[in-house]
């Protein structure tokens, strides 16, 4: 373990101890650490061993404040990801949040630590998922996402680096690796190994960074936050429709582990803008090719352009693919 003082950080904050930087966003640093035995928070010690802190500059805030659609440009903003981060914390497939503390030049938002790391990180290590292991982390997020939306808010930035996991020992027995999990008398992938074999250690998969977050409804009122009575009828249909936009952050999430490129890009920007609002993508060959319709009529339902069209958490958690059986974990959820 790094001795102490190695991170400027550290000078103001006292009661967790950093061990090292495992993450890095546009305006965050986010480092490993343990509660202090010694701290007036030393509860905290015997429910997290470890914890990861995510390190935000104020200096980096104010400097980047010029470009207004930037993540987050105020005091306000960090604390309404720490709002947020609260309110959603309690599910099984949300990272828990621990702890808030403000210094004179930093903001620490302390919470659970994922040991996994990044899904994105497992991507490129296995290429691609396999169905199974897709269906297995895919499930995940929905749930993360169910209660997100039963809340009345909306994540805003799904995508393989706020997937988070904690890696698990499983040794997978023969079937999962083959891609055709649906039609398991398939004979014509037998043998064929493919990467994403058994998952390797993918085990709970949790969602994480809530600084795009957004309360859109009130839940106790069941009514859209602000004033409604003079609101122009295309806002009250965004407003309607704002929680699709989560739906879609699945669906290229899902494509993306599927085949291990994501559903849309092009190197300018105005072109990849254009490919995504026309929903302009295909089920390239031939890596598509061995995977299943199930598989792809879920994608095709979350990537529709129409958001009252597109597929809502309580459809996609009903889908047929989604529900299939799980090689991996041999259950049917
Ligand atoms: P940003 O808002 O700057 O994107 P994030 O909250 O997404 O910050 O954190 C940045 C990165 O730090 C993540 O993509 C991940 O790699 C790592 N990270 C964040 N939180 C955790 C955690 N609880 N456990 C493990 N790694 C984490
Ligand atoms: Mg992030």
């Amino acid at each position: 373990e790094d001795p102490e003082g190695d991170f400027v950080e550290q000078l103001e904050l006292q009661d967790y101890k950093l061990i090292s930087k495992i993450g890095e966003g546009a305006f965050s640093k986010v480092y490993r650490g343990v509660p202090r035995t010694e701290s007036s928070k030393s509860f905290l010690f015997k429910t997290f061993k470890q914890v990861a802190i995510k390190v935000i500059n104020k200096k980096h805030l104010t400097s980047s404040q010029k470009d207004s659609k930037s993540k987050a440009t105020s005091r306000e903003q960090v604390l309404k990801e720490v709002a947020i981060h609260r309110t959603v914390s309690a599910s099984e497939n949300v990272v828990s949040f621990v702890d808030f503390h403000e210094s004179p030049s930093y903001y620490f938002i302390v919470q659970e630590l994922l040991a996994g790391g990044e899904i994105f990180g497992e991507i490129v290590r296995l290429t691609y998922f396999s169905e199974d292991l897709s269906r297995h982390v895919i499930r995940q997020l929905a749930l993360a996402v169910k209660h997100m939306h039963s809340l009345g808010i909306v994540h805003r930035d799904i995508k393989p680096e706020n997937l988070l996991f904690e890696p698990v020992d499983f040794e997978p027995s023969p079937k999962p690796m083959l891609r055709k999990s649906d039609d398991p008398k398939s004979k014509q992938d037998e043998g064929v190994f493919k990467p994403g074999v058994g998952g390797g250690g993918v085990g709970i998969v949790k969602l994480a960074d809530f600084g795009l977050s957004k309360q859109i409804y009130s839940t106790n009122t069941k009514t859209p936050c602000g004033t409604v009575g003079y609101t122009a009828p295309e806002v009250v249909k965004d407003e309607r429709y704002s929680l699709q936009v989560d739906m879609w952050g699945i669906g290229c999430v899902l494509y993306t582990i599927l085949c291990g490129f994501p559903p849309f890009y092009d190197e300018k920007i105005d072109v990849l803008t254009e490919k995504i609002s026309r929903g302009e993508y295909i089920f390239l060959r031939p890596w598509w090719d061995e995977i299943s319709e199930g598989a792809k009529h879920a994608v095709r339902k979350l990537l529709e352009v129409d958001p009252s069209k597109r597929y809502n958490i309580d459809e996609f958690l009903a889908d047929p693919w989604l529900n299939s059986y799980d090689c991996l974990r041999g259950q049917a959820l």
